[in-house]
């Protein structure tokens, strides 16, 4: 089959033949249809996260059909985890010690055939392309997790306008919050895209929201946002860090932080989140704008989204 692997930091990703993997106890073997690119991809070509084997196949947003069975399955970045531990065993899977990442510690979906454990696979929801759906499951998952940081919160601010956002809008609109976005300064088609998905404000995340905000989630990887987005938050406000790696955080005086604002990261997922997440997706229902590239172009895809040359969501399909 062929695969785009991964062969160390500062290195392309490079198509190869290999012989297609066999699925082992608990395994399904997939044949990939759709795998969304994400920036934590980025950060494994960067060497920001740590890819501990090469060569490794990348990509962890992976929708494929069970070959076995024909059934459309969804692989996110959750692969593995040891069942056993004290986070694993208080709901917290996806803080396990031991945990594998799909794309990461796992081959992942940037190939035309991959193997997944099948207790980590989702079910595609009925009505979803491959295409459309292969944003779901990280970008709408993660994305989703971290909105449900930010509580009842009504003022909901989204500091980066990218794949995680673009789904996350549509799900926040639907529960009846108003969305502000916040782009790269001089980034129109974003601020666009923002106003079209329901956002009620979008902006340049240089500039302060018409109002206070209840909650913000920064999905950009850019520490300088967290004082910003302090700034924009009303007293009891939380601030919820998405991504996977960030640029240090310049240091903020305490009063941005006072009257019991609070900041939180999140990392990875549980699979009861993907559960939910899945359920609510088409009852919204959440329709994702995806670019299409050829597996060999994968490299292009991951080009293109560090330039924020696209809006929306990047997807390979092998
Ligand atoms: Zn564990
Ligand atoms: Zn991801």
């Amino acid at each position: 089959m062929r695969a785009m692997v991964f062969e160390g930091v500062g290195r392309p990703l490079r198509l190869i033949e290999r012989p297609r993997p066999a699925p082992g106890p608990g395994q399904v073997l997939l044949r990939v249809e759709a795998c969304g690119v994400c920036r934590t991809d980025l950060h494994l070509l960067d060497g920001e996260v740590t890819v501990r084997e090469v060569p490794r196949v990348l990509g962890h947003q992976i929708v494929g059909v069970d070959v076995a069975t024909g059934r459309r399955i969804g692989v996110p970045w959750l692969g593995w985890t040891c069942g056993a531990c004290g986070y694993c065993t208080s709901g917290r899977e996806n803080l396990c010690e031991q945990a594998r990442f799909t794309g990461c510690d796992i081959d992942g979906g940037l190939a035309e055939y991959t193997v997944a454990d099948t207790r980590f696979c989702f079910p595609i929801p009925d009505g979803y392309s491959p295409l459309q759906a292969a944003p779901l499951l990280c970008a709408g998952l993660i994305g989703f997790r971290s909105l449900r940081m930010c509580g009842d919160a009504t003022r909901l601010g989204l500091y980066g306008f990218g794949a995680a956002a673009h789904i996350i809008a549509q799900v926040a609109r639907w529960q009846g919050r108003r969305v502000f976005a916040f782009v790269r300064p001089g980034d129109d088609a974003a601020r666009l895209f923002a106003l079209q998905l329901g956002a009620e404000w979008a902006g340049d995340s240089s500039v302060a929201p018409p109002e206070p905000l209840d909650a913000a989630i920064v999905f950009a990887p850019d520490g300088a946002l967290v004082p910003t987005a302090l700034r924009a938050l009303a007293a009891g406000g939380t601030l919820v860090l998405g991504g996977i790696h960030m640029s240090d955080i310049p240091s903020f005086p305490y009063e941005l932080l006072w009257h019991e604002r609070s900041i939180r990261s999140v990392a990875n997922l549980t699979r009861r989140d993907g559960e939910e997440f899945l359920g609510l997706a088409p009852r919204v229902p959440v329709r994702t704008q995806v670019h299409p590239y050829p597996l060999e172009a994968a490299g292009q895809a991951l080009d293109d989204l560090r330039a924020g040359r696209f809006t929306g969501a990047a997807v390979i399909t092998p």
